[in-house]
């Protein structure tokens, strides 16, 4: 759990990192851009600006250099007005003013003549309007183009509307072009009727004129002006930088309802726009604002997708970067762990290998298992010898104790070869969705009060040339316990232990081969030297007694006797030496048989006739019973002697002194030769092993021996196809049986 919540706190710190980095380059980002479309934004409000200045500046300066025109021409008319307006090329170029005039001011004395000079120029509907008496009168007479539209100017006098009058008093106070506030032109129809406004630059009677009020009252001659129809104005000054997705409202003055000469058609509708600037511009000693609005949809979407992308490229990013992060650890743990568990390995491989006992080696091997797959309590099923040179199976475990299971006899070979036959590992998260398995498993039914096994996993282990040499069993009373890395881990500690087993067992065997040597080395030295000791004394005798110089002390038969001894003692001797070798022989397997026909019954009186003395000194009565008839053998005549040598002599040996029988029989097609004693017998433990080299059915016995012979005698009966074996009943006797084939 709490390697979890580890792992966790990391992938989610790298991921919460990814995720601050992502947020703050998609902020970045936005910003920038937000940035750019305001300064483009900026960028038009300040082209709309400069170009309505820069197109007013243009009208302004055209209408003072129509006044210069009266200054350097003394009486201007209407032709000159005409041309010089046309040739100013002024509408056409720039199609927005609506035209260039002249109103002139009329004094009350001067009006009739001046009506009169108008109408002869061709006018003869001309009249200053209103009509109505007042001192002084301003009558446009010059309007350019002099079209329909402006034709209905002709005659107006504008000082008789109060705002018009305010920018003609304005222009003619300061001498400088000025500019009405927003008015309707007399020009408008009933349709598309606009705003507009208009512009006057005074002219007076001359150039240098006080700057007084009064005089310049008095020698006012009119003025050049010009009407603006806004609509058609400022359409035409904005048109080059036309933005769909920019508005523009114009103001004379604040930005009033009534001060509004001019908003674009795009506006309409619009309640948020995303951004607005305002900018002061100076007309003709008006103040007049411009409005630029950014409408929705200024913005262009297009810009926000680099960031959007980025935001969600930087969220997957960042998702799988905790993905990454978490699966990394998992890597790194499981290196880790692995690393941990081959130091394990390591280090049990050099424990177990270090021990060479195999009781104490399968301990360990059990103990260790059941540590390292975390197991409630495990057992190894392994191969051994008994005390009798038997093989059998023997168990370890660990975690519990030996008295909790019952003394019955373990299925450990039922099990093996139904379940286990295929050798690999076993492994099972629940048992008791097998039940046909428990009932195989060792303890589950042996266990006394069955535990509560769930988890079951078997290891083999096998030894480096494929021999089974035992079962590993772990058990868990929860589900799932074993898993691959339990798994992987055992079978490290099985395929050590089998090595280590191997090892224990080849050590087993070379301390019993030295110790067997060593014993065989002891019991030869002292056969040897008993008859050595005995010929050296004899000799020793006798030659005191030849060496004798009288003559008539020379005792003849002692001496012989003395001899006689001494060569029995050697002959002894010689067969021991024999013996050894014959042994040595055996084991490189180079017993060469000199086969002829031979009567088993005469074989056998020849051997009881050598050994007659002995028996008659020992007084042991030897009974031979001829049963067979005919017993002929093919055979080598000295090596059967020799067998029945070795088995009378130990009948002699062990038969405390007691009868002993020698039979021939017939027995199926082979012949069959008895040698009966009835003295001490053979413990039922020895019975096949009294046939190994140098074995003795007690090693510290009296009665002298290196235990070859029966070893030597059974290679020969083997060599002739025959078998040999012994039946006893300890403190009764034995019976060794030899059977041969019949010729
Ligand atoms: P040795 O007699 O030289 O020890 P053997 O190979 O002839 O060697 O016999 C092996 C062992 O078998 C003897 O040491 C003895 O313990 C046992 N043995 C042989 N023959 C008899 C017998 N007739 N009665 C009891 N024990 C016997």
């Amino acid at each position: 759990m709490k390697r979890y919540v580890r792992k966790f706190s990391i992938s989610a710190f790298a991921t919460f990192g990814a995720l601050t980095i992502t947020l703050l380059a998609y902020f970045f980002t936005s910003k920038t851009i937000q940035e750019r479309e305001e300064l483009e934004f900026k960028n038009i409000s300040f082209q709309v600006n400069q170009s309505i200045s820069s197109r007013m500046k243009t009208y302004i300066n055209a209408l003072v250099q129509t006044r210069s025109m009266f200054y350097v021409t003394t009486e201007v008319d209407r032709s000159e007005f005409h041309n010089y307006v046309n040739n100013l090329n002024l509408l056409k170029l720039y199609p927005g003013i609506q035209g260039i005039g002249f109103t002139q001011r009329i004094l009350k004395k001067d009006l009739k003549s001046h009506i009169a000079a108008i109408r002869r120029e061709g006018f003869p509907d001309y009249k200053v309007w209103p009509d109505f008496e007042r001192p002084e009168y301003h009558s446009i007479v010059y309007l350019e183009p002099f079209d329909w539209r402006n034709k209905k100017a002709f005659g107006f006098d504008m000082f008789t509307d109060p705002t018009r009058r305010v920018a003609m008093e304005g222009a003619r106070y300061s001498g400088k072009p000025f500019s009405t506030n927003r008015v309707i032109l007399v020009q408008e129809t009933e349709q598309d009727i606009q705003y507009g406004f208009l512009i006057y630059v005074p002219y007076y009677d001359s150039v240098d004129v006080d700057a007084t009020i009064e005089s310049r009252r008095e020698k006012l001659k009119g003025f050049v002006y010009s009407p603006f129809r806004s609509k058609d104005l400022f359409r035409d000054i904005l048109e080059p930088i036309r933005n769909e997705r920019v508005g523009v409202e114009i103001f004379i003055g604040d930005d009033a309802s009534e001060n509004l000469i001019f908003a674009s058609k795009n506006l309409q509708g619009i309640k948020s726009p995303e951004q607005v600037l305002k900018n002061d511009l100076e007309v003709a000693e008006k103040k007049w604002l411009i409005k630029t609005y950014a409408l929705p949809g200024f913005s262009k979407e297009s810009d926000y997708t680099a960031p959007l992308l980025l935001l969600i490229i930087g969220l997957l990013f960042s998702l799988s970067l905790f993905w990454i992060v978490w699966k990394h650890q998992k890597f790194t743990r499981l290196e880790r762990e692995r690393a941990k568990n081959l130091e394990a390995l390591h280090r049990i491989g050099k424990t177990l290998s270090a021990e060479l006992n195999l009781e104490k080696l399968v301990q360990a091997i059990t103990d260790v298992g059941v540590e390292l797959s975390q197991a409630d309590y495990g057992a190894f099923f392994y191969h051994a010898v008994d005390e009798k040179g038997v093989d059998c199976i023997r168990f370890t475990l660990s975690g519990l104790s030996r008295e909790t299971t019952e003394n019955q006899e373990l299925p450990f070979d039922k099990m093996y070869s139904t379940i286990f036959h295929k050798k690999t590992t076993y492994r099972c998260d629940d048992i008791t969705h097998e039940p046909d398995l428990i009932q195989k498993l060792p303890f589950l039914n042996l266990v006394r009060g069955h535990l509560p096994v769930r988890s079951f996993m078997a290891v083999f282990v096998i030894s480096r040339t494929g021999k089974v040499l035992g079962v590993l069993f772990f058990y868990h009373s929860k589900v799932g316990i074993f898993k691959d890395r339990e798994q992987m881990l055992v079978e490290g500690i099985a395929s050590q232990a089998a090595i280590a087993i191997d090892n224990a067992k080849l050590h087993q065997e070379m301390t019993d081969a030295v110790a067997a040597r060593d014993e065989f080395l002891s019991i030869a030295s002292h056969e040897l030297k008993t008859p050595i000791t005995s010929m050296k004394l004899q000799f020793q005798l006798a030659q005191k007694l030849i060496m004798n110089d009288d003559e008539k002390v020379y005792d003849r038969e002692a001496v012989k006797k003395r001899v006689l001894l001494a060569a029995s003692q050697l002959e002894r001797m010689s067969k021991l030496v024999n013996d050894m070798l014959e042994t040595t022989r055996f084991s490189s397997r180079r017993l060469d048989l000199i086969q002829e026909v031979l009567d088993l019954n005469d074989v056998t009186q020849l051997v009881i006739d050598s050994l007659q003395q002995q028996l008659d000194s020992k007084n042991i009565k030897l009974t031979f019973m001829k049963n067979a008839q005919d017993p002929l053998v093919y055979g080598d005549k000295n090596r059967l002697e020799q067998v029945l040598n070795n088995l009378i002599t130990n009948a002699m040996k062990y038969g405390n002194g007691k009868p002993i029988e020698v039979i021939t029989e017939e027995k199926d097609n082979s012949l069959l030769l008895m040698v009966r004693d009835h003295g001490m017998g053979i413990p039922a433990d020895k019975i096949d092993s009294i046939f190994n080299r140098f074995e003795r059915v007690d090693s510290n016995s009296p009665i002298r021996g290196l235990g070859l012979g029966l070893y030597i005698s059974k290679e020969i009966i083997e060599a002739h196809k025959g078998k040999i074996w012994v039946e006893s009943v300890l403190d009764q006797g034995s019976t060794f049986y030899v059977q041969l084939p019949r010729f």
